[in-house]
């Protein structure tokens, strides 16, 4: 490479323009996903206090809000359910009348144009709020992994029975995506996404969603199943391990903290990828900028690009609707 003074790399910071033209990273709208919570009930927006903006919705103003979404340049929603009742076989997530399939069918009714993408886990409809079986003896509580399967496969089914047009597992139990890939097949939707959140720490990141989605589990944590933050190279062996088995987006989840995880995950595999700026990322940057300490446009779009640099393709973020207008500002 060049040398000072023949190579000035200054040179080419001098306009607007020229960085522009030079610049190696583009962050568009066409990469937003937005996620979304819905629970039963009409007309009902209620605030999640640690998130400001994000609400739980009933699937009428779901549909309000997503269209809004839509409206400003995101193409994409991931939705969450907030159930009436949770038990301990997580009925709700597979219920044809649930609301996640309530809503997919309005959303795919009302937005045709809309993506909709839909989170497949049990701890929102378990009352013990684990991603999977629960088994409680003497010896302690275990979070069964191989009869959760079924479920999780039953969930995502009667997701794309609604009309969802891609599935996220977010469990963290092993094989449940080739579970969910022959499941959907068995029934003929050989051609809808799993879109398979491979990496999911297990970090304190969630804390706000945990609000949102009313999953804290009631005993334990869920370092059993989601990984821990110290291992890259474990990252790298369940990404390999869901694309063998069918994944056709892999998800690192959160995204700031692990843009190392996102940089190798791409490198390593060139897969579409997705990171997935957790709720925490989002409610730093809004209590920093409620109290004037930084610039909530300034850093949630830089952000986001830095994602992007790091190899995300997927950029799903609960300020999506604000990154999309501030990026699509003046085309
Ligand atoms: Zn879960």
């Amino acid at each position: 490479m060049g040398q000072f003074p023949a190579y000035r790399p200054r040179r080419l910071r001098e306009s607007a323009v020229l960085r522009r033209m030079v610049s190696e990273t583009r962050l568009s709208a066409a990469q937003l996903v937005l996620p979304l919570f819905v629970r039963s009930g009409r007309k009902v927006r209620r605030p999640i206090q640690a998130m400001p903006g994000v609400f739980q919705l009933s699937p009428d103003e779901l549909v309000r809000e997503a269209a809004g979404a839509h409206k400003a340049g995101v193409p994409a929603v991931l939705s969450f359910g907030i159930p009436d009742k949770k038990d301990d076989k997580a009925s709700g997530a597979y219920d044809r009348k649930g609301v996640v399939q309530q809503a997919v069918r309005l959303l795919k009714k009302e937005i045709p144009g809309l993506l909709v993408i839909t989170d497949v886990c049990l701890c929102e409809y378990m009352d013990h709020g684990h991603c999977g079986i629960v088994r409680q003896d003497k010896t302690g509580v275990r979070i069964l992994n191989d009869p959760t399967l079924k479920l999780l496969a039953r969930s995502a089914a009667s997701h794309v029975e609604a009309g969802a047009d891609i599935v996220a597992p977010s469990d963290m139990m092993d094989g449940r995506v080739r579970a969910i890939r022959e499941q959907l097949d068995s029934l003929g939707f050989t051609g809808t996404p799993i879109m398979s959140y491979a990496a999911k720490f297990a970090s304190a990141f969630y804390g706000p969603f945990r609000e949102a989605a009313e999953s804290t589990p009631r005993f334990g944590d869920r370092r059993s199943y989601q990984m821990d933050p110290a291992n890259a190279m474990e990252a790298l062996r369940e990404v390999a391990l869901d694309i063998q088995e069918g994944a056709d987006i892999i998800l690192v989840k959160p995204a700031l903290a692990y843009l190392d995880i996102v940089h190798r995950v791409k490198q390593e595999f060139g897969y579409p990828t997705a990171a997935y700026a957790v709720s925490a990322e989002y409610s730093m940057v809004k209590a920093a900028a409620a109290r004037g300490w930084i610039d909530e446009r300034a850093v949630t779009l830089e952000s986001l690009l830095a994602m992007r640099r790091a190899g995300a393709d997927v950029l799903i973020t609960y300020a999506a609707v604000d990154a999309a207008k501030w990026l699509n500002e003046g085309k």
